[in-house]
């Protein structure tokens, strides 16, 4: 195979081609370890276009671990609120306290340490290590396997777990030992903007080593049997203001789905009974002008919520319900709220509250 035996083309080539069309992000303006280590975590699921706004924003309010580390809970998801995956955020935090505490607020420099980490899995391990400190360490995440799938014609499925082995131990015989940061960034970049999905080869810096390219194959790679099966769960929020025109929200639950965020009373449709009748059964809460304001779906890793948002006031002045309060429009928002809730209060701000 054309790419193990000119390995030392291949690398140049590819650091090359990093080097002089790379992207301007702003977590590659620097090595600080903790400044690597937050943007990948935020890339993880989400678009870079996305994250670069919120990576500006935690770096500008959290500048260093410690800030970090003793950063009121509330205010990190508030941080957080839009980028979803919510427990990265904790998690993330938990780490850095580790840091903090047992490492004297540096980042370790092996693989051994930094992953007994909270949340810093083999690929975060992997590119805070070689991004950060220049060691050659593998960091394999499914744009990484799509690349090298198609460079090496690798016909394992990569939806199962123990694929990602065979990869990591590509990379580690493959990494460039003087530059595994551009090495690795190299590869990331080639899966983000020309080997996607779709892929560009006539604009392919290493398309000479390609055994892919070579056997017309690039379409058929990754292989990719198990589907992942999302459960549909039809669900009703009620946004529900009081005669002062406050607004009644409760706290998730500690862990879960969404911990930790506030939302608008939530029930799940299970049945063929409407939704109010369903609220009026689990929440007791007796409401009047209802109006449904949006309809959406909202997708989680395993399960999509199919949202219907209401709105609604109270019919009379009423005990609050367990674990619910009211909050001022004020209020409201500044509270860490998940993103089919802000979707919900969006439309009732632009139909006027
Ligand atoms: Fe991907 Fe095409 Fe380049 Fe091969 S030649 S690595 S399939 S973009």
């Amino acid at each position: 195979m054309r790419i193990i035996e000119e390995k030392d083309k291949f690398c140049n080539a590819l650091i090359s081609w990093y080097n002089d069309e790379k992207r301007d992000l702003p977590w590659r303006q620097t090595s600080n370890p903790y400044y690597i280590w937050v943007s990948e975590v935020m890339l993880q699921q989400t678009r870079v276009d996305t994250v670069i706004p919120y990576y500006n924003r935690f770096i500008t309010r959290y500048p260093t671990m410690e800030s970090l580390a003793n950063a009121d809970e509330d205010e990190l998801l508030k941080m957080w609120e839009g980028l979803g995956y919510y427990s990265r955020a904790r998690n993330l935090q938990s780490g850095v306290r580790e840091v903090v505490e047992k490492y004297d607020s540096k980042v370790p420099e092996n693989r051994k340490e930094i992953s007994t980490l909270k949340g810093v899995g083999p690929y975060t391990a992997g590119a805070v290590l070689s991004i950060a400190f220049g060691i050659p360490e593998h960091a394999v995440d499914g744009n990484v396997m799509r690349v090298l799938s198609r460079l090496l014609l690798i016909e394992e499925d990569i939806t199962i777990p123990r694929t990602k082995r065979i990869f990591e131990e590509v990379i580690m015989e493959l990494i460039d030992q003087e530059d595994p940061s551009s090495f690795n960034q190299g590869l990331m970049e080639l899966g983000a903007t020309i080997c996607t999905p779709r892929p560009k080869c006539l604009l392919c810096p290493v398309r000479t080593f390609c055994s892919a390219f070579d056997e017309g194959r690039q379409d058929e790679l990754p292989v990719r049997t198990r589907k992942k099966k999302s459960k549909i769960v039809p669900v009703a929020s009620f946004a529900i203001q009081n005669k002062n025109g406050d607004w009644l929200l409760r706290k998730r639950p500690k862990t879960g789905l969404l911990a930790n965020l506030w939302e608008f009373p939530i029930i799940e449709v299970k049945d063929d009974r409407k939704p109010i009748e369903i609220f009026t059964a689990e929440i007791g809460l007796p409401i009047k002008s209802l109006s449904e304001v949006i309809a959406f779906k909202h997708i989680f890793t395993h399960i999509t919520w199919e949202m219907n948002g209401y709105r609604a006031r109270l019919n009379e002045e009423e005990p609050v319900p367990e674990g619910y309060q009211f909050f001022t429009k004020d209020e409201v928002e500044t509270l860490p709220k998940p993103v089919p809730i802000i979707k919900i209060w969006e439309s009732i701000k632009n139909g006027g509250i």
